[in-house]
């Protein structure tokens, strides 16, 4: 490699900006642009965040993500002590941004995708809502995924799959090329919706290694569990049967989907199933069976964890959470009961993360333990840990407000939700020189909250 080629890559690696790309090492993101990066491992260059391999060395960069505990106390109590600025993308959503590569996502109910830049100084779409791409009509009523996924030629980019009754597409999230179909549904139709204009079914399209799955009914057929390569082409179909099935959801690194009493699973081709303890346990399938149960807005209602999934539950007559981990080749599982006044979510390790009044806890392989206490904090859904980083909603005087607190040692309360009507708050992330919390506000538009760093 030149010399200049060396010192082009410790630079910041997007166009525009000469930034030291050695400062952003404990960051994440570029110290003049702000923009994120990913810091190669192995030779220390700067790259885009949405790039897999480095441009310096070829070898794969994992994305670190940088959470709150990378930052430190100090540089989280000075971002969080100021107020944070407030983006609205200006459509409507039924899903659930996600956050990707330092960037916030958003695929709206008209099949539009969306993109926010969190901060940037010199780019001229930083802190600004850009759309991407458009997938077309009937996508956006079940929750996206994104990741680095082998596209066209089996290289693994950057992608967002997405699903419509009719299709499942594919869009490539950095050559701005047209979306292309991964699969038709043909006679039969993908189960895509978790709109109340449907059958509110917890469905949509998950990708698991090479192949992307989905829920299928032909015309005359039950429910079969479908997959296509991410490519596509090379379609399979499992039969599962009739009934109300959800899914599908990858579990210690298994396909599944499941029904009431019933755990599916694909199996070298296979579909093989386990019925649950009867009566012990009841999954919920659909929000309509279970009034009442809080999932997190806009999201599926599982918890995918390292060695299981915390799957929405039904026991007793109390709904509650049950831990489904493979033993032996088969699933087993544990039931958690949530206090009717609690919420859950995920904690930025990928725990989770049960909020009940004044207390939160962190459940690791369906085992869990108080984390953090505060009198005030009032069960919505939206609670996020990233320790030392908390955030909450807290009942106070006046009312309720988004508490953040940096361990024990700092806490400001803001007004935002309360600003933007009736809001739910979607996740928080470090997003490339800002922490950004997404949230739905009351007429089903995304915003974001950026607190610079
Ligand atoms: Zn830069
Ligand atoms: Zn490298």
């Amino acid at each position: 490699m030149s010399e200049a080629a060396v010192a082009a890559a410790v630079k910041c690696a997007y166009p525009g900006c000469d930034g030291d790309a050695g400062a952003a090492r404990g960051a994440g993101h570029c110290g003049k642009c702000l923009r994120p990066l990913r810091i190669c491992g192995d030779c220390g260059a700067a790259n885009q965040s949405l790039a897999l391999f480095c441009r310096r060395c070829a070898k794969e960069v994992k994305y670190s993500g940088f959470g709150a505990a990378a930052l430190g106390p100090d540089v989280l109590a000075g971002a969080f002590s100021r107020s944070p600025k407030v983006t609205l993308f200006g459509q409507t959503f039924a899903c659930a941004p996600a956050v990707f590569g330092g960037f916030v996502w958003a695929l709206s109910s008209t099949g539009e995708l969306w993109r926010f830049t969190p901060a940037s100084t010199l780019d001229p779409k930083g802190g600004r809502v850009a759309s991407q791409c458009s997938l077309g009509a009937g996508f956006g009523d079940s929750p996206m995924a994104l990741g680095h996924f082998p596209g066209r030629g089996g290289v693994r980019v950057p992608l967002v799959l997405a699903i419509s009754e009719g299709a499942i597409k594919a869009w490539n999230l950095v050559t701005g090329e047209s979306p292309y179909i991964v699969a038709e549904s043909g006679a039969g139709r993908f189960w895509a919706s978790m709109s109340a204009k449907d059958d509110e079914r917890y469905v949509g399209v998950v990708c698991h290694g090479a192949r992307v799955f989905a829920l299928y009914s032909g015309k005359e057929e039950g429910v079969a569990l479908f997959s296509a390569g991410t490519e596509g082409g090379n379609t399979w179909r499992g039969e599962i049967g009739k009934g109300p099935i959800a899914g599908p959801l990858v579990i210690d690194d298994r396909v599944c989907c499941y029904s009431q009493d019933t755990v599916y699973w694909e199996d070298e081709g296979t579909v093989k199933s386990q019925k649950l303890g009867a009566g012990i346990v009841r999954l919920i399938v659909s929000p309509r069976e279970a009034p009442g149960f809080q999932r997190p807005a806009g999201a599926f209602p599982w918890v995918l964890a390292p060695r299981g999934a915390y799957l929405p539950a039904q026991s007793d007559g109390r709904y509650g959470l049950a831990w489904v981990r493979f033993s032996n080749g088969r699933p087993v599982c544990q039931v958690i009961r949530l206090e009717p006044d609690s919420s859950y979510s995920q904690a930025a390790d990928g725990r989770l993360l049960v909020c009940k009044r004044g207390c939160l806890m962190l459940y690791e392989d369906g085992g869990g333990a108080p984390q953090f206490d505060d009198q005030q904090m009032s069960p919505s859904g939206v609670e996020f840990f990233d320790d030392p980083l908390y955030l909450y909603l807290a009942s106070v005087a006046g009312g309720k407000v988004l508490r953040a607190s940096v361990g024990r040692s700092f806490s400001r309360d803001e007004q935002i939700p309360r600003a933007r009507g009736a809001v739910t708050m979607v996740r928080c992330a470090n997003a490339g020189g800002a922490f950004v919390l997404p949230f739905f506000d009351a007429g089903l538009d995304i915003g974001v909250a950026t607190w610079l760093l």
